[in-house]
């Protein structure tokens, strides 16, 4: 039988001397951290599976809707315009990552990223499912190309392929909706090769990762694992083994040894193979399955729990835990404004766009019958439903005509129009240059917005002489 490579600090447990991948069987485990974690994980992949089917508004609850540049977040429709909110939805989600790493490590890694959750709770349960546990994988992996081990690996891949598929497949239905996926399904792969080009490689990418690549992804690629130093302190909540109770290991009657028996079980469930009475590492993801099974052992054994727990380094060297500090105040206060600004600019978000803009040309045209502008109005609606638009004029000027206005535009779901048209003010009645304002209403949805555009044209004083001129004339 394989032996399993001891931990140790000088290398990638994971890493062979010679650079070939080792691929460490996680032994099974049972606990308090491993129920939470499970149940937690199965909610993370109904939301996961359930997004795209739940309608808000008509649309699905996210749905990113590249093809119309639109975006659709639990009843909220963005579009290209507001694009700049982004800013802060990726400004949040980025503090919020620092603020939960500088206050509890790698909680994110452990038990809310989309591959731990995809690996240790799909993943891994069909190779447990179908080859048994860690001693019957690592005795498989052993064993001659037999029947039986073709027969397992054939019907292990081919689950890991049709898993992969589909994770893929609900990915691309937050970007095209599950509607218009039932309807490339159904097409030749051919007649949307882009959209068969992304599943095809999400699922390669999947498959590969999922099967082979596994936690090297943890310890090698992922950005996140390798700024974690910078993002924690000596205060910050880990995993961790308590050296002081632990030490010096051993088992037997010398009443010498501290509590650890050296029983190993916590390295044996470890899915990225380390040794945490080693010290943090940068390798651990916080998945606590050292903590459910030393907790084990502490029981059978009668001892106190917690030898290997969740606690800052401080605490684990006897010290206490100091939760307010100078960077956690920090990330406090700038995730609250961030969260404040982002409910203030989303509470001014409308479902409906208007622009007004001055048409190509010239200016302003000064004709006998009197001043004119020349404009055009761009609406745009949000909306699942046809959407009337009413315009009026607001504090116009005494004299103000306006022709091809429309005070009543209906537009079509999800749609834009731009409609031109003409301001013209009489010679007599001119004033100079003013505000011209629109009152846009919009229904359904009773949205309101108000647009300003100038209305120009010489001074009043240059047009009075030159019509006193023609009247001499
Ligand atoms: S599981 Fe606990 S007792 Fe066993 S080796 Fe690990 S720390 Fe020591
Ligand atoms: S050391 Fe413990 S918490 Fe860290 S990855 Fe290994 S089992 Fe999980």
């Amino acid at each position: 039988m394989a032996r399993l490579k001891k931990p140790n600090l000088d290398s990638v447990t994971t890493i062979n001397v010679d650079g070939s991948h080792f691929s460490p069987q996680p032994a099974d485990v049972k606990g308090r951290f491993t129920s939470m974690r499970r149940w937690f994980g199965l909610i993370l992949l109904v939301v996961y599976v359930a997004l795209p089917w739940i309608q808000i508004k008509g649309y699905p609850a996210l749905f990113f809707d590249l093809a119309h540049r639109r975006f659709h977040l639990f009843g909220l429709t963005f579009l290209a315009q507001d694009l700049w909110l982004a800013f802060f939805v990726i400004a949040g989600l980025g503090l919020g990552l620092f603020y939960v790493t500088s206050m509890f490590g790698r909680l994110w890694c452990g038990w809310a990223c989309p591959y731990t959750v995809f690996l240790e709770h799909v993943y891994r349960r069909i190779e447990r499912w179908i080859e048994g546990d860690a001693a019957a994988r690592r005795k498989l992996e052993q064993a001659p190309w037999t029947g039986d081990k073709v027969v397992k690996r054939v019907v292990k891949h081919s689950l890991f392929i049709l898993v992969a598929l589909i994770i893929a497949n609900v990915f691309l239905s937050y970007f095209v909706s599950l509607s218009s996926l039932y309807e490339y399904v159904k097409r030749p792969p051919l007649e949307n090769a882009k959209a068969f080009g992304v599943v095809m490689f999400l699922t390669l990418a999947l498959y590969f990762c999922f099967s082979w690549f596994r936690e090297q992804f943890c310890i090698i690629i992922c950005p996140y694992g390798r700024i974690q130093s910078a993002l924690t302190d000596d205060n910050t909540m880990v995993i961790g083994y308590d050296t002081r109770r632990g030490e010096p290991r051993g088992r037997g009657e010398d009443s010498g040894y501290g509590d650890c028996v050296n029983c190993q079980r916590c390295v044996q469930v470890c899915p990225t193979g380390i040794d945490i009475r080693n010290g943090l590492q940068m390798e651990c993801i916080g998945c606590a399955a050292c903590v459910d099974a030393c907790d084990a052992i502490m029981k059978r054994l009668d001892r106190p729990k917690g030898l290997v727990r969740y606690d800052s380094l401080v605490g684990l060297n006897g010290g206490r835990t100091r939760y307010l500090r100078p960077r956690v105040i920090v990330y406090t206060v700038a995730l609250v404004l961030g969260f404040l600004a982002m409910i203030y600019l989303l509470s001014g978000l409308h479902s409906v766009f208007a622009d007004v803009n001055r048409m190509k040309g010239q200016p302003y045209y000064v004709t006998e019958a009197g001043v004119r502008n020349q404009y055009q109005i761009r609406l745009m609606t949000k909306l699942n439903e046809p959407t009337t638009f009413r315009i009026q004029v607001v504090d116009a000027p005494d004299g103000l005509v306006l022709s091809g206005f429309d005070e009543e535009i209906i537009l079509e779901a999800q749609s834009e129009g731009v409609r031109p048209f003409l301001a013209m003010i009489p010679t007599d009645k001119y004033a100079g240059q003013f505000e011209l304002k629109l009152l846009i209403k919009a229904m359904p949805g009773n949205d309101e917005l108000t647009k300003s555009v100038k209305f120009l044209g010489p001074s009043a004083y240059v047009i009075r002489e030159s019509t006193v001129e023609k009247v001499a004339k």
